[in-house]
């Protein structure tokens, strides 16, 4: 007889994931993909009415538990707050994905000011570590592992023009992710980022209007379109699951090929 195989398991029942800045775009889709497999949920974005809003939507759609709460991913007191907050309703954390980003201003870098550049590194790169930290400190506590994934861009690989302090604060990010997992796998909790090339969100929606740069952004892609928010919640949600219980410290490109070059 054949070895017998495990047979993967997506299944999320019975955890509980903290998703930063789950009210729209990447982290609602991550949040809403948990909930179809069984997760509980508290997600935050510095909008009230669209906390509330949107994780009473995820309850009633996937009938799971979901805290709205608002909190601003770039405020330590807030990330107390949020962690205090989630592990009195659910007694655990189990999964957190460092969601919460923004672009910043496009300018090129001579004209980039001290506050454009720490306005982008204080939510893209502190609010990961300052989140990660106290989420991390939580599991090690509970004693049975964890799961961290960090949305990172394929902006923390390359050089792009005019956007400087959001490509540096990506790659600190994928800096971070192997620290945290070299330093966290004691604790059985894997670290590990996404890198999503072009998704068009309320981030870039502004940029992408434009037909112009739609069509040469897509040229510049080898399967010639835009990626999907369901194409990085898929992989997300693979990456947290005991499926990916051997995989630490390293990130999976989701970009249609676009650093290979169109
Ligand atoms: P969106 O602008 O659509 O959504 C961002 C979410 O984060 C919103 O819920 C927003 O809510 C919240 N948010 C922003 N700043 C903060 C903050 N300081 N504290 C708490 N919540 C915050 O963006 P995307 O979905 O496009 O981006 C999500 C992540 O994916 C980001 O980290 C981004 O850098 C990354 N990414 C996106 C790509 C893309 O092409 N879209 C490509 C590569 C990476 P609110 O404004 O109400 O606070």
């Amino acid at each position: 007889m054949a070895k017998e195989i495990g047979k993967p398991s997506f299944d999320l029942t019975g955890k509980v994931a903290i998703v930063t800045g789950g009210t729209k775009g990447i982290g609602y889709a991550v949040a809403a993909t948990f909930a179809m497999y069984g997760c509980d949920l508290a997600i935050t974005s510095r909008t009230p009415a669209d906390c509330e809003r949107i994780a009473k939507d995820i309850e009633t759609l996937y009938g799971v538990k979901c805290l709205g709460i608002s909190a601003d991913s770039s405020n330590k007191d807030d990330i107390d707050r949020v962690v205090a907050q989630t592990v009195e309703t659910f007694g655990k954390i189990d999964i957190l994905i460092n969601n919460a980003g923004i672009s910043g201003k496009t300018a090129a870098l001579l004209d980039q000011t001290e506050d454009d550049f720490m306005n982008v590194i204080n939510t893209n790169l502190k609010g990961v570590f300052q989140f990660a930290q106290a989420v991390a400190a939580q599991i090690a506590k509970q004693g049975k592992g964890g799961r961290i994934v960090n949305i990172a861009s394929v902006g923390g690989l390359i050089g792009g023009k005019s956007v400087a302090p959001y490509g540096a604060s990506k790659a600190g990010v994928l800096s971070l992710t192997k620290t945290m997992a070299n330093e966290w796998a004691r604790y059985g909790i894997t670290v590990n980022a996404v890198c999503p090339g072009y998704v068009i969100t309320e981030l870039n929606q502004d940029i992408f209007a434009d037909p112009e740069i739609k069509a040469k952004m897509e040229k510049r892609t080898p399967v010639r379109r835009l990626g999907s928010v369901e194409e990085v919640a898929g992989p997300v949600l693979a990456m947290v699951s005991d499926s990916f219980s051997y995989m630490t410290g390293t990130y999976i490109l989701l970009d249609g090929g676009q650093t290979i070059g169109g």
